[in-house]
């Protein structure tokens, strides 16, 4: 790998200020100091220092993020803010969002550089989990946790996997549930609530697969996964 793009990766700057590190001398490989950028290094078994401190290589990293409306789930956007804004400037070096929440659902959202284990969490064929609590506008009834049971019809003919909906509380015209699906359509659990004559009014994703959100994190913070939590992802 690139000296340069080693250190933009491990959190010392920008490709720039960290080309300007390196020019400046302040870099040493294997005892060295080395002023070329381009200077190819092995990040796993080379001793790479930044002045004289030694730089730990973490080739993928995962993010737990309470994602808050008003960001959306990409990479980059002409309108609006996106998830990646979120994390600290030094550290978005090739991260990516796994999976999309709509610009005013908050919750979950896992942030990383492991297109592996994206592909393998987002994959139709794994049926990967996700638990969403919402507010919605209207009765929910045990008519509907059996018609979610059988599956919902939207997109005029499409129907749903079997979904598992949880009434929280019905409180006047206003519901609260837990709902279980095992899919990612595009506004799904808003289309969901709709086919049955209902509107969500508030929607945050509370666990996807047997990772469950850390409610301590506060809306728009992000941490790393623990070790335990990142092998139960995978
Ligand atoms: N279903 C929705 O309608 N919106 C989301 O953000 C996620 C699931």
């Amino acid at each position: 790998m690139r000296l340069d793009k080693l250190l933009a990766h491990c959190g010392f700057g920008t490709r720039k200020e960290v080309k300007q590190l390196i020019k400046n001398g302040y870099v040493k490989v294997n005892g060295e100091v080395i002023k070329k950028d381009k200077h190819h290094v092995d990040p796993v078994g080379d001793k790479v220092y930044v002045d004289d401190e030694e730089i730990m290589y973490q080739k993928y990293v995962y993010y737990m993020l309470n994602k808050p409306a008003g960001f959306v789930s990409a990479t980059e956007d002409h309108f609006y803010p996106t998830v990646i804004d979120l994390i600290e400037e030094n550290y978005r070096q090739d991260l990516f969002p796994v999976g999309r929440l709509d610009i005013d659902t908050e919750g979950l959202l896992l942030i990383t550089n492991d297109g592996q284990l994206a592909h393998q969490l987002l994959s139709p064929k794994k049926h990967c989990p996700k638990v969403y609590y919402a507010k919605i506008q209207g009765v929910v009834t045990n008519d509907d946790v059996q018609t979610f049971l059988s599956g919902v019809i939207i997109d005029q003919d499409y129907q749903c996997q079997s979904a598992h909906l949880k009434i929280l509380s019905v409180n006047g015209n206003e519901s609260e549930i837990e709902v279980e699906i095992y899919e990612g359509k595009f506004h799904q659990i808003k289309k969901m609530f709709h086919a049955v004559g209902k509107e969500v009014t508030y929607l945050k994703r509370i666990r996807m697969k047997n990772l469950v959100l850390d409610e301590s994190l506060e809306l728009g913070s992000y941490r790393e996964l623990t070790d335990e939590e990142l092998d139960r992802l995978k």
